[in-house]
């Protein structure tokens, strides 16, 4: 069966991790099955409207490589995609629930309806429009909403995730389809449109499970066929047992971005937090993602934000794009992640830098830190190199007589390449007699005062012999 699914976002902001899920699965079964995934933008609610978000969502998307069949930009078939151009269709799906006895206008005024709520608290009894709604409603007028007349019955309805799902009547009440402003709520718009577009999977977060029984209540009156309805869990904050929120640190997906993740540990990560195929698999490209995705898959319960664990991936993606597609490919993603002194460095040095530094990256953001010696000398202090852990058993003069000896080593090296500096730094260790440990930490301090380097023979291999003996000699002078 081809699938046709959507990804139906408010323009109400910047798409944050929690959300991304809800194109991400749709994407997923419309490629597998052959089928189609629309891209519609539920605009209705205008005081929560935000200029821009639109923008963001397709930015969000396209970056994720979750190109859309239908819908903003790309046009199709059901256009316009965006429900606010769209009101005059929804008030016609509505009147015809008036003409068919199902809806009214109700003209109740808002004091009034807020009245009854609190009777109805007062009581301690539910609020329920039902109860109240107006004996003979009048003839629907702009300016008037419409509401649903509903008729309270129990239901029963599978969910691809959750399962069997059944509730009393209780839950049904007469749901406004169109507001006072003339826009649908959001309760109705998305029936009619997913009616009208033929989507066959409704795939959205969790919390409009507990409205589904009215939606069926509308597929009915309407005389539609129910999608398959796909509820996804929440995702979980990183600790306690809330929705992750912006305050736990849901960036948005363009914020991680702009931090250096890349696409398709993104994408990676997301589809598999709360769905997984069966297996130990952790790395999947979108392709298999496509294949192997399953509805059955997907976990019923909140999935637990890991941040750490997406740095990770992001870091094992970055090796794999270096160690598949070469560090050329790699190195195109790196523009912009640079620190700014490596703009004086020609191209081919840096993507040097980056051959030897790639596999130690979790964003592409490390970069600016973790370069910079290669860039610039870095300023010599005394107190790191005598400090060091595994150098306070020396004394300074002890550290000076070995710099030397390490200098005029490596002075010696005529072909400064990996290999011919690794001989000459083994040899060192014999002649001198120190640890690794010793030997190099000191040349490694000595020439790039970080805390990590690549190892030490590619690292000198790529700094050069002039830079690497100026470092040596710079620290050797001034202890
Ligand atoms: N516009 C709704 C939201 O952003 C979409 C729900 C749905 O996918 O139907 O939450």
């Amino acid at each position: 069966m081809k699938a046709i699914t959507r990804f139906a976002p408010s323009p109400t902001g910047y798409i944050h991790i929690g959300n991304v899920r809800s194109a991400i699965y749709p994407y997923l079964l419309a490629k597998q099955t052959g089928g189609k995934m629309i891209l519609r933008i539920e605009d209705t609610d205008r005081e929560r409207y935000v200029e821009g978000a639109t923008e963001l969502i397709e930015d969000t998307l396209k970056w994720l490589g979750l190109d859309w069949d239908e819908g903003p930009i790309v046009g199709g078939p059901n256009e316009p995609y965006f429900q606010s151009e769209r009101k005059e269709l929804y008030l016609e799906w509505a009147k015809k629930l008036i003409a068919s006895g199902r809806a009214y206008a109700d003209p109740t005024p808002s004091e009034k309806i807020d009245e009854y709520r609190r009777e109805c608290s007062a009581a301690k009894k539910p609020f329920l429009y039902r109860d109240h709604r107006p004996e003979n409603p009048p003839e629907w007028e702009p300016g008037m909403p419409i509401r649903f007349l509903t008729v309270p019955k129990e239901y029963e309805w599978h969910d691809e995730v959750m399962g069997d799902m059944h509730t009393g009547p209780e839950v049904l009440d007469d749901i406004i389809l169109i507001k006072r402003d003339g826009y649908p709520t959001y309760n109705f718009a998305h029936i009619v449109d997913d009616a009208e577009m033929g989507v066959t999977h409704v795939m959205r977060g969790v919390e409009y499970l507990s409205s589904t029984p009215n939606y069926l209540a509308l597929y009915e009156a309407l005389g539609l066929e129910r999608p398959k309805l796909v509820s996804l869990p929440h995702i979980l904050a990183p600790s306690g047992n809330k929705k992750l929120g912006k305050r736990d640190g849901a960036k948005s997906v363009t914020e991680y971005r702009d931090d250096g993740v890349i696409a398709e540990a993104m994408l990676n990560y997301l589809a598999c937090l709360g769905w997984n195929d069966g297996t130990e698999q952790e790395l999947y490209t979108k392709e298999e993602l496509i294949e192997k995705f399953s509805l059955a898959r997907i976990q019923n319960s909140g999935a637990r934000y890991d941040e750490t664990k997406l740095f990770w991936m992001n870091g094992q993606w970055i090796r794999r794009i270096c160690d598949t597609q070469g560090v050329r490919a790699l190195y195109d993603r790196t523009i912009g992640f640079w620190p700014e002194v490596a703009a004086n460095y020609p191209e081919d040095y840096r993507v040097k830098v980056l051959s030897i530094i790639y596999d130690r990256l979790k964003t592409l953001s490390d970069l600016r830190e973790m370069t910079t010696y290669f860039f610039v000398d870095p300023a010599v202090e005394i107190d790191a190199v005598v400090g060091n852990k595994f150098l306070k058993k020396m004394s300074e003069a002890e550290i000076e007589s070995l710099l030397k000896v390490v200098i005029r080593k490596l002075s010696d090296v005529q072909e400064w390449n990996a290999n011919k500096l690794q001989e000459a730094l083994n040899e060192l260790l014999a002649e001198t007699g120190k640890k690794p440990a010793e030997l190099f930490s000191l040349i490694r301090i000595a020439v790039t005062f970080a805390a990590f380097s690549p190892a030490l023979n590619l690292t000198l291999d790529v700094l050069g012999k002039d830079v690497t003996l100026a470092r040596l000699n710079a620290v050797a002078r001034a202890i």
